[in-house]
């Protein structure tokens, strides 16, 4: 895919006329994917980065690589990663589905800067010592990866603050422009508790936050609305997508996430209906051989756990309703 430009933050790809991606470059301050659209008269940004600076140059670079200005903001879901930039963008409507912008009200709360200086600062050091003790190659390097991109955000603290969507909607929203218009669609959670993903059905083209990621661990919150979600996009024709992290590539993409997703959900429930217990579950499973390579701060296990206490909730109830 044709690279249009490149900066210290991020990598512009088109992926279709008027939509175009801008790749983070790891550990510096993007931390994951956004993209924009052009409308016709104005553009959409999807998703702000991990830090204010590197939103600024996302609104700079696609101002001056298509000549229109941007009109709105859409937030896929409420990870820091995704939008912790948003303030870039607060002149303007910032779109997201109501339960993120709780979500971003609740959780991604900037208290007193010192205060919060202070507990960037313990955690960076904490990270250091996770780094060096850290056996698995893999592990180490996500983690490595992520002292990077906090040390960029730790600078930032001073000149953050939080701020909400403006616009929200439910399931779909559709904006429309003189060129093409977007769909937006929300329908559950799965890797947060409300993701959504931008469609551009002119150029069969989407933008999947990071319901769709690139050989990474990301956190599970919910497998049954996680498959949902993914099910749901096979009704659009997608030719080219962007996912949360990773490069550009086809809906290969979403079928590599429902295997993954289908994996764990099979294992855990395979594990509890033999009466595994949660630890030997996750200390005894063997990643299948095309998910060994695959990055993540806390690889598998993270989401083994949360998929089996997921699932045993569900055999606790039914038994309780049984009883
Ligand atoms: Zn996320």
């Amino acid at each position: 895919m044709e690279i249009i430009t490149q900066n210290d933050y991020f990598i512009v790809k088109r992926m279709a006329p008027g939509v175009f991606a801008a790749i983070a470059k790891p550990g510096t301050g993007a931390w994951s994917n956004a993209g924009f659209v052009d409308l016709g008269t104005e553009l959409l940004v999807f998703d702000a980065f991990n830090t204010p600076v590197a939103a600024e140059e996302l609104r700079k670079q696609a101002e001056k690589l298509t000549g229109k200005k941007v009109k709105y903001l859409v937030n896929s879901h409420y990870h820091g990663d995704h939008v912790f930039g948003n303030q870039v963008f607060e002149d303007l409507p910032i779109i997201s589905t109501e339960l993120t912008r709780e979500w971003i009200k609740d959780k991604n709360v900037i208290g007193d800067v010192d205060v919060e200086f202070e507990e960037t600062q313990k955690y960076l050091d904490n990270l250091i010592l996770q780094i060096e003790s850290e056996q698995d190659e893999i592990i180490k390097q996500s983690l490595s990866n992520q002292y990077l991109e906090m040390q960029v955000l730790l600078k930032q603290i001073p000149s953050m603050k939080l701020t909400l969507p403006s616009i929200t909607f439910e399931n779909k929203l559709v904006i429309s422009g003189t060129e093409r218009h977007v769909e937006l669609y929300c329908f559950g959670g799965g890797h947060s508790p409300s993701d959504t993903f931008l469609y551009v059905p002119k150029e069969k083209a989407a933008f999947m936050g990071d319901i769709v990621t690139d050989n990474l661990h990301l956190p599970i919150f919910h497998p049954e609305e996680f498959l949902t979600t993914l099910q749901s996009t096979k009704t659009k024709e997608i030719d080219v997508l962007l996912p949360g992290h990773g490069d550009i590539g086809s809906n290969e993409k979403v079928k590599t996430m429902i295997d993954y997703v289908t994996m764990l959900k099979e294992a855990a429930r395979g594990a509890i209906a033999a009466e595994v217990e949660s630890e030997d579950f996750v200390s005894s499973f063997v990643i299948p051989e095309e998910f060994k390579e695959w990055k993540g701060m806390q690889g598998i296990k993270r989401n083994l756990r949360t998929v089996y206490d997921f699932y045993a909730k569900d055999v606790e109830k039914t038994r309780t309703q049984s009883i």
